[in-house]
């Protein structure tokens, strides 16, 4: 049996192990990175059906906030492409721009203001009711309980009752407001294969269609892997582990004796997924103006829409317009009629866009359960990124900080546990160059 040795290993390249073996190998940690997948990105990653690209999860990417932050310290260019309207709300008739144009100042502004006076006086509100609380408490109208639905569900993959109303009201208004969205030509892998890039031109090790199947241990901390590669099983010694498995399908890595009583049953019923199903369909004709990221407020189940090519005509074949629609089922944490939902989300798709019985339905993609979800905890849920056991972390959805959402949400914790594993695992030989960067990237090294 082959044998390697490296000093971190990061189970999975989703957006928080490739943000998190990204950051371990700038920092001079010699970083082996496994992918299950043939490609990099996981839920935010891209496949091609006769010539679209299709997206396995995620569409738009933050430019700012912690995913600029990542590559502006990586120093690349994510090569991603903001859409003329980044972000528009469908209030009845109007189309109302949030992210652009006057409207969008005006909502970006305000948000900041009411963010900061919040964080200024304490005043924020209380924990413990949901978002569903507070819309029965006023008695909400239902075009108010439907926005609040669909912006739950594109957000968290959850309805209002599933939301407390702190965490809701934390992440709109998080300071430095919500930084413009943006879509890459190549689809959602686009960031993530130029970060995959810029990981294996530093050093890093990438092995794709590679599964761990095993963590090992010695005296309590992890010491290696066992790794399924092609045909072959290698063990791999290392130092350190980060996994973007999902914090119960990591714990199912370790050897039950290695884990303190009772954590594995507690990650067992730790928390209900999240669920979004998407319907990505094209059109030789254009199907209404609907170009960039499109929320709707009164709909059966529709939460969000797109016209990807409207931004990135490179992702269909010349002379086609590629779409999708998206929504959180009822219920989003729980068992549901998958044809009850498609038809309630293609009632919605027919209405806003018209000409869509003639348009080519490419995908339905389906998101839930335990092995693919859209959300593996419910939100304010997430287990914080260290483990029971010194040398593993948890990073991405499940280990993401309090009111973190979508990628950004993942690179932050990767960022995190970066910080602490830098902490506690010393390089081997630090070189003066990466010691400056070791102080850079974690400010509590040394502690
Ligand atoms: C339909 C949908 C739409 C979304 N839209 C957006 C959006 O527009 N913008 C946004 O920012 N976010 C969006 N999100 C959320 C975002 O996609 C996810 O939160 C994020 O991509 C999850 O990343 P992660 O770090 O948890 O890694 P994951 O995507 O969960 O990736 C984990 C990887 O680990 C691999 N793996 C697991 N176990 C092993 C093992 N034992 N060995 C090797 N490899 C392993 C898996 O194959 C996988 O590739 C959306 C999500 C969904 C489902």
């Amino acid at each position: 049996m082959e044998r390697q040795e490296f000093d971190a290993l990061v189970i999975g390249a989703g957006a928080g192990g490739m943000a998190a073996a990204a950051r371990l190998q700038l920092l001079g940690y010699r970083t082996l990175l496994v992918e299950r997948c043939d490609r990099v990105g996981g839920r935010a990653s891209t496949v091609e059906i006769d010539g679209f690209r299709v997206n396995t999860g995620a569409l738009v990417t933050e430019t700012g906030g912690e995913n600029g932050r990542l590559f502006a310290d990586l120093g690349v260019d994510p090569g991603l492409r903001m859409p003329r309207r980044p972000v528009v709300l469908r209030l009845g008739r109007r189309d109302v721009p949030l992210m652009s144009g006057p409207t969008g100042f005006v909502a970006q502004r305000l948000l900041s203001a009411v963010g900061a006076i919040s964080r200024r006086t304490g005043k924020r509100p209380a924990p413990g009711p949901t978002l569903a609380d507070w819309l029965d408490k006023r008695n909400a109208k239902p075009a108010l309980r439907s926005l609040a639905r669909n912006l739950t569900s594109a957000l968290y993959a959850a309805e209002p009752a599933d939301v407390e109303l702190v965490l809701f009201w934390d992440y709109l208004t998080k300071p430095g407001g919500m930084s413009p969205y943006a879509i890459h030509p190549e689809g959602a892998i686009g960031p993530w294969r130029v970060v995959a890039d810029d990981f294996v031109r530093r050093g890093g090790t990438l092995w794709l269609s590679s599964d761990v199947q095993g963590l090992t241990f010695v005296g309590g901390r992890v010491s290696g892997a066992t790794v399924r590669r092609g045909g072959e099983v290698v063990e791999v010694d290392v130092r350190a582990v980060v996994s973007n498995a999902g914090p119960l399908q990591t714990a199912e890595l370790c050897p039950p004796d290695a884990l303190p009583a009772g954590y594995l049953e507690r990650l067992r019923t730790w928390s209900r997924t999240g669920a979004l199903i998407t319907i990505n369909f094209a059109s030789r004709r254009r199907l209404g103006p609907i170009d960039g990221l499109f929320f709707f407020s009164t709909t059966r189940r529709l939460a969000y829409a797109c016209e990807v090519t409207g931004t990135c005509p490179e992702m269909a074949p010349p002379g086609w317009h590629l779409y999708l629609g998206a929504c959180a089922p009822s219920p989003a944490t729980g068992e549901f009629d998958l044809d009850a939902e498609l038809a309630l989300l293609r009632a919605d798709l027919r209405e806003h866009f018209p000409g869509f019985d003639d348009a080519r339905e490419l995908s339905v993609e389906v998101c839930a359960g335990t092995d693919w979800p859209a959300q593996r905890a419910v939100p304010g849920k997430d287990e914080p990124q260290s483990t029971p056991i010194p040398n593993l972390w948890n990073v991405g959805d499940g280990a993401r900080p309090w009111a973190g959402a979508g990628q950004s949400g993942c690179v932050e914790s990767a960022r995190l546990a970066v910080e602490s594993l830098a902490r506690v695992v010393a390089l081997h030989s630090p070189q003066p160059g990466l010691t400056r960067q070791v102080e850079r990237v974690s400010p509590g090294a040394g502690e």
